[in-house]
């Protein structure tokens, strides 16, 4: 099938963590907002097949999909900037490649040759790169390759590049290379030969550079573009500047100031137009003058590593601005939080989420939070394991179920109010083998998500093995917490509320996966605002008092 679809890599080089993810989201950006229809794909040079059973402290968040792909978290990336769904095919790993390969030949599909790097893995990875751009919904593809030129593992991946740039033509498909330009403060001067090298181990490969998006501290001057155009064979147009911003969200309109779109559409023989970012700057606006500001307590076990909640995180920021707030996220490490020192870390919060999660360590910490704010009428935010913790949480303290417990933590204990689901229980493979992606929810009239979502029924993104246990619906709904959200065709329990609190809201799915600059999640947009008024409340009582 013939195509006309754009192709757009983007490799790093010099170091990692430069900002691929981001840089591909922006020109993402400026290029659908001219009307082409993007999407991003990631490539991650990794043996495991997915990220799904990687620890959060080893490469973040797992981002899922709506159908179910277990992703890096660059996909959230994506989703938040394009406000378009990401698919299984916008994250390939090589692990999944080389799994691909292999079933291939113990078909029988290579039968009687012998299967190589080049051509059938790198054969593999260009069908993968081109199954999005086959699928006739979109007119550019933007590929980022994960890791750095040079590595091992991504070679093959720089290879299908060179090969595909020669099967497409050189101007349907280009390649961006993002480096770093580093700042000497000893010498007062940016430097440009890692750069130089990076171009050059690129070109080892084959594989000659257009554009170069140069990560830097401070403002690249002409002569220093002149040089990197000269000595890395680009136009200087093609040398853009990528200065550290205050927010990824400036990233968009940073890159329109240097041209990106503009050089990239060129290249592509595309025609180019001013990029319609009204309702991007909207946000920004709201984003950058905030009214009020709420400060929010996020309860994890992974509270280090700012990137394991990242989803959470870009959530409170696309609904603070929807409200007009800043909001300040003060994270609390779980495994530390205990009965006597609970009220010091949690009392001046104006709201505390707590967070999702797999394995007994911190759980405690978790339960103690939720009985404070429980207590305390703070308004309550549960995901996933936080939605199971609430459940035991008010089984324990409430009901007096003294052990209640989720079977994940305690396979013996006497009320497992959490318990392994159904469809689980003969399930021995760890990987993707979760209740993943998005399942059909119910809501009940006159429910606080009813009202917040304003509909009696919503899909929702999830991602665990262990449920609410009907076993014990009618004790726990008698004694005051609602189950207020099911999914039709199992009866599961997705959300539990406490309508004589101020605002309690556990679900069992992950809202945060959903969140986008253009369609702030309406969970997390009325938990803000749940937080602004029991803030203004609290202050107005405790002016009254005075
Ligand atoms: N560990 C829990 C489960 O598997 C919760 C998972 C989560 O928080 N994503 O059900």
């Amino acid at each position: 099938m013939t195509t006309n679809t754009k192709y757009i890599f983007v490799t790093g080089g010099v170091s990692s963590s430069l900002g691929k993810g981001i840089i591909a989201a922006s020109l993402a950006k400026l290029l659908q907002a001219q009307g082409y229809r993007t999407t991003i794909q990631k490539l991650d040079p990794y043996i495991n097949v997915d990220p799904g059973t990687l620890n959060p402290y080893e490469h973040g968040e797992c981002y899922v999909t709506d159908d179910g792909a277990e992703t890096d978290l660059d996909l959230g990336h994506y989703e938040r900037f394009l406000n378009v769904p990401t698919s299984q095919s916008n994250n390939v790993t090589t692990g999944r490649i080389y799994q691909s390969v292999i079933e291939k030949e113990r078909r029988g599909e290579f039968l009687g040759k012998t299967v190589q790097v080049i051509p059938h893995i790198t054969d593999e990875i260009k069908e993968r790169i081109q199954i999005l751009g086959k699928s006739g919904d979109y007119d550019i593809v933007i590929t980022e390759i994960g890791g750095t030129v040079g590595d091992i593992e991504s070679l093959p991946y720089i290879e299908a590049v060179r090969q595909l740039r020669w099967d497409l033509g050189q101007d349907n498909a280009i390649v961006i290379h993002l480096t770093l330009i580093p700042f000497l403060s000893a010498a007062g001067e940016l430097k440009t030969k890692p750069t130089q090298h990076s171009v050059k181990t690129l070109m080892e490969s084959g594989v000659q550079a257009d554009i170069l998006v140069c990560r830097t501290e401070h403002e690249l001057p002409e002569d220093l573009r002149r040089k990197l155009a000269l000595f890395c064979n680009v136009r200087e147009e093609a040398v853009i500047q990528s200065i550290d911003a205050s927010t990824i969200y400036d990233v968009p309109n940073l890159m329109l100031e240097q041209g990106l779109d503009k050089v990239v559409l060129k290249k592509l023989n595309l025609e180019s137009d001013t990029p319609d970012l009204t309702q991007w700057n909207q946000f920004l606006n709201r984003h950058k003058n905030p009214k009020g500001e709420v400060t929010i307590g996020l309860i994890g076990k992974y509270v280090e590593l700012q990137d394991s909640y990242k989803s959470i995180l870009e959530a409170f920021i696309h609904a603070g601005a929807e409200n007009e707030v800043k909001v300040n996220v003060e994270s609390v490490h779980s495994e530390f939080l205990t009965p006597k020192n609970a009220a010091g870390k949690l009392q001046h919060l104006d709201g505390v989420l707590v967070a999702p999660g797999f394995g007994e360590r911190g759980i405690e910490g978790k339960i103690e939070a939720v009985r404070y704010v429980r207590e305390h009428n703070i308004p309550f935010l549960g995901i996933c394991l936080g939605m199971q913790m609430a459940v035991i949480e008010y089984s324990r303290n409430v009901l007096g179920l003294k052990d209640a417990n989720s079977t994940e933590m305690d396979e013996h204990t006497q009320y497992p109010v959490i318990d392994l689901m159904e469809s689980q229980k003969d399930i021995t493979d760890k990987g993707g083998t979760m209740r993943l992606g998005a399942w059909d929810c119910e809501l009940i009239n006159g429910s606080i998500v009813q009202q917040v979502y304003g509909s009696n029924a919503v899909k929702e993104r999830h991602r665990h093995r262990y449920e609410f246990n009907n076993a014990f619906k009618t004790q726990i709904e008698d004694a005051g917490m609602k189950a207020t959200g099911f999914n039709p065709e199992t009866g599961l329990v997705e959300i539990v509320e406490i309508p004589s609190h101020s605002w309690f809201v556990g679900v069992q799915y992950h809202p945060e996966y959903k969140s986008t600059v253009a369609n702030p999640h309406p969970l997390f947009v009325a938990f803000v605002k749940a937080a602004l008024n029991f803030k203004k409340d609290e202050k107005s009582v405790s002016m009254t008092q005075k």
